[in-house]
């Protein structure tokens, strides 16, 4: 079976983690520390802070930045649900802006009117883009419109470790931004995740949020304010540790496997079976998801890639179709289409590209009706 995505865990990684489990310093402890300080250097941030899944990042972001009850938070129709969940969780309202065709990110100018077509009894305070499966959002866009109106900035770079814009790290662009460590992502501590910021208020009022709202005084702890504890290991600070050194090689290998795909996939593309995705410089390859023509069952075609022993899924859901979070002011349509027909292929540093091939060969196969 060629699955969809392989953690990457080394004997030397395991060898840490153990180290650490004989050390007797389970919680917060010095790797945990280190982890935080390479992380900042690898991305060009002041501040690292380690928490225990990229959800517990989305919502502490919303904590630090006291959006609450009154609020609505602009999010993308398209992402995993963790996005909008964490509005929620704070209790405020997500707002559900449409993403486009080629980037599957946060379109500015959906961002825009909705902004401007704003009626809500809630404040708007802030956006969340996602830079979905890796492929960097326009922050620049993003950010101007922000400012223009006063909205926060969160990014959610769940996905996006490893990916750039121009050389600027994702998660370097907002007031706060979140990374998640979950297997399915490049770099894994089984669960896990990062907030990032340059502000050091911000960055104080986050480290004290995962701690149950603790600070350490002259006297002792000190409880500021009630939260919650959200706080990573220093054994799963190893394993990440253990494989930050490879991150970029991993990044750039799945750079040349999605590049191979699209080589590959370029005939069915060119007959209209499927839509490829945009091959952006600084996509990280977290997933790589082509899009199915309407014509297409996906269900249909995710079973007949595992009946030849290649597994494939869909790519992320459309907020609106889940049907969760309220009506989206205008109704969003790239969004719901690409959680119809969206199609996730095997992708991972360690395959081959005879691997690639093969899965490119049978999808081409099975939509030629050939199979
Ligand atoms: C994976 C993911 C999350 C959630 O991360 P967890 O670590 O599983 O909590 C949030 N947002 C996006 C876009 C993701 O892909």
């Amino acid at each position: 079976m060629i699955n969809l995505s392989r953690p990457n865990i080394s004997e030397q990684a395991i060898e840490s983690v153990a180290r650490v489990l004989r050390s007797g310093q389970l919680v917060h402890g010095p790797e945990s520390e280190t982890f935080e300080q390479e992380l900042a250097v690898y991305l060009g941030c002041r501040e690292a802070i380690l928490v225990s899944s990229g959800t517990a990042a989305l919502h502490l972001a919303l904590m630090a930045l006291n959006i609450g009850s009154g609020d609505a938070v602009l999010v993308p129709d398209f992402t995993f649900p963790a996005t909008a969940n964490a509005v929620m969780a704070v209790g405020a309202r997500p707002v559900l802006v449409d993403v486009s065709a080629d980037t599957y990110n946060l379109d500015p100018q959906c961002l825009r009117q909705t902004i401007e077509g704003w009626r809500g009894a809630e404040r708007l305070r802030a956006v969340m883009p996602v830079h979905e499966f890796g492929h960097p959002a326009d922050m620049a866009a993003i950010s101007g419109i922000a400012k223009e109106h006063g909205l926060y900035v969160v990014e959610d770079a769940a996905c996006a470790l490893g990916a750039n814009l121009n050389g600027r790290k994702t998660g370097t662009f907002g007031d706060l931004a979140c990374f998640s460590f979950h297997p399915r992502k490049t770099l894994t501590t089984g669960e896990g995740g990062l907030l990032t910021t340059d502000n050091p208020e911000l960055a104080r009022r986050t480290r004290r949020l995962r701690n149950h709202g603790m600070e350490r005084t002259d006297s002792g702890m000190r409880f500021m304010e009630p939260s919650l504890n959200y706080r990573l290991t220093n054994f799963q600070a190893a394993l990440g540790r253990a494989q930050l050194p490879s991150l970029d090689l991993w990044v750039n290998d799945r750079r040349e496997l999605a590049a191979l795909y699209v080589e590959n996939l370029a005939a069915p593309a060119g007959e209209g079976l499927l839509t490829l995705p945009n091959a952006d410089p600084g996509h990280s390859w977290q997933t790589f998801m082509v899009v199915l023509d309407g014509r297409f069952d996906r269900a249909e075609v995710i079973a007949k890639l595992k009946a030849v022993g290649i597994e494939s899924n869909l790519g992320a859901q459309s907020m609106q179709e889940i049907g969760l979070y309220g009506d989206a002011l205008d109704t969003c349509k790239v969004g719901p289409h690409l959680y119809a027909q969206g199609l996730a292929l095997p992708l991972y540093e360690r395959m081959t590209p005879d691997q690639i091939r093969q899965v490119s060969e049978s999808l081409t196969a099975v939509l030629s009706g050939a199979d």
